[in-house]
């Protein structure tokens, strides 16, 4: 399944993508499909982020080519932030700069969507947990970054969580294909069988701290490449299997 959020005269609705259209859904698909009978063109719709989060939980440093770029050795545990609700952007959404941020980068991720409450998963049920998997952007003003010593106001700027287009069950975690792209050239090119960490164990190790709830977003960490963008620049991050997430910065 291929889950969507889109916009309708009367409000956020949920989808499921079928070919070409969308079959429309009277509540979250995250307990179970209730379809309302709806169907309409796929690229009619105004997509949103595919999922409502109380929080999104980002992995820092999770290949060890990027721990090496940024300057440090690869982590002995998953090193965990958080970027607010604010961050959430929609997938075809413009990226804005403040005018004060002078390196913007991008971190081309892969997302995981969660469907239930989770609280001290077990790594081998992991996938109970799982909506889906999806694009995603963790967008850093990289000079406030290391201007400030911690990570909250360069990593928390309103929109700089790109999210979509869809979420998918259709894959597997533990071995995507992840390619970014600025302006049509590649830049970062990654596979999440190299991560440090694998999806089911940060799962684990993230539920023993703290509950995830069902749209809750876990952002895995971005491979080695990472860099600036500018007004104007186009960025893409495309995940096998899954889809192309396009955002303009301006
Ligand atoms: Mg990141």
């Amino acid at each position: 399944m291929k889950y969507v959020r889109f916009e309708r005269p009367d409000g956020p609705c949920w989808g499921v993508i079928k070919g070409e259209d969308v079959l429309t859904l009277s509540k979250p698909p995250y307990d179970g499909l209730d379809y309302d009978g709806g169907r309409l063109p796929l690229r009619q719709c105004r997509l949103l982020a595919p999922c409502e989060p109380t929080k999104i939980v980002c992995v820092g440093k999770n290949y060890s080519e990027h721990a090496r770029e940024m300057g440090s050795e690869p982590p002995g545990f998953p090193i965990l932030f958080l970027k607010g609700i604010n961050t959430l952007n929609r997938p075809d959404g413009a990226v804005r700069r403040p005018g004060f941020v002078e390196r913007l980068d991008y971190e081309g991720e892969l997302g995981v969507v969660i469907r239930r409450r989770a609280k001290d998963v077990k790594a081998e049920s992991f996938a109970d947990y799982v909506l889906g998997y999806t694009c995603l952007n963790d967008v850093t003003a990289r000079d406030v970054q290391q201007h400030d010593g911690q990570w909250t106001r360069g990593k928390t700027m309103d929109g700089f969580c790109p999210i979509g287009p869809w979420v998918t069950d259709e894959v597997e975690p533990g071995a995507l294909k992840l390619v970014t792209r600025l302006n049509g050239k590649t830049v970062q090119r990654g596979d999440t069988a190299d991560f440090i960490t694998m999806v089911p164990q940060l799962i684990a190790f993230i539920t023993a701290s703290m509950t995830l709830e069902p749209g809750d977003v876990v952002a895995t960490g971005t491979p080695a490449g990472v860099g600036p963008m500018i007004p104007g620049d186009v960025v893409e991050v495309e995940i096998e299997g899954i889809g192309i997430l396009k955002n303009q910065v301006i």
